[in-house]
């Protein structure tokens, strides 16, 4: 169902409020890793609107890969994310990690969000199958482009059309850079399937000087848009701050991805 195969028109998400993903629309995401105070938030959401950029990232339900690390505000923090989004007229991409909270959260986000260490949670991927919101999944740590749009075919069969697929770096050999960010994946699966394809080099790279670049390369290869951490004081995020870009060189990053996407 996801092939193009089944259907060659590419697939294009309305999120409301003039903010769609897919085919000739350049999708812009960003925010924190984490999301982590009232005040944070505000910094965050006037940065977006400044810029034009609808949708902010940021997540309450972390997966650490320690337990003594900061695991998000949760459902409290969501809620009042929600309300501050809806004030500034953002939509909301937030990580669901547990079939239980799909229920809870599902009045507060605008698009679900499927970590790497999800991608195969196929209890998850089946009850995102049954909601009438978009899901975004990203591709597992490990795991193959085939595997991905398995994953993407369990929630487009158990009703729900509304997908994105992200590359957001797997797992490799190399050791310079956190993830290797796989641009391969942007044209194979811009192929294979009629799913928005975004592509997350905050993760895929880990190296916070070099995610403009590779944003850049991603919109060159195909990509229908980019998902980025940024934060007021990346030095201080409670997560992920070594890959997360400040406020200037985010600006300057939306500039530069628009000037990229209308000459591609
Ligand atoms: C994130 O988006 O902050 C995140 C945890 O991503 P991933 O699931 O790709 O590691
Ligand atoms: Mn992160």
């Amino acid at each position: 169902l996801v092939s193009r195969k089944w259907r060659v028109r590419p697939t294009v998400l309305d999120l409301g409020d003039g903010v769609r993903i897919g085919e000739g629309n350049l999708t812009l995401a960003a925010g924190p890793c984490s999301i982590e105070s009232e005040q944070q938030m505000e910094l965050i959401m006037q940065h977006l609107v400044d810029n034009d950029v609808r949708i902010m990232r940021g997540g309450v339900f972390k997966p650490r890969s320690s337990p003594y690390s900061f695991r998000g505000l949760g459902m409290e923090g969501l809620k009042l994310f929600h309300q501050m989004a809806q004030a500034h007229g953002i939509k909301i991409i937030t990580e669901v990690m547990q079939v239980s909270q799909v229920e809870e959260m599902h009045d507060y986000v605008d698009v679900f969000q499927v970590g790497a260490r999800n991608t195969q949670n196929f209890n998850l991927l089946d009850a995102l199958g049954g909601v009438d919101k978009p899901v975004m999944i990203k591709r597992g740590i490990s795991g193959t482009l085939e595997e991905l749009l398995s994953s993407a075919e369990y929630v487009f069969s158990g009703g729900n059309e509304k997908l994105i697929l992200c590359e957001r770096g797997i797992r490799t050999f190399e050791t310079a850079s956190r993830n290797t960010l796989d641009l391969n994946a942007v044209p194979i699966l811009k192929e294979k399937t009629h799913l928005p394809v975004i592509v997350d080099p905050s993760h895929g790279i880990g190296i916070r000087e070099y995610v403009p670049t590779m944003a850049l390369a991603g919109v060159m290869a195909g990509a229908d848009g980019i998902i980025y951490e940024a934060h007021e004081k990346p030095e201080e995020a409670a997560s992920d701050g070594a890959q997360t870009l400040n406020f200037q060189e985010s600006e300057r990053l939306i500039r530069n991805l628009r000037k990229v996407y209308a000459v591609r």
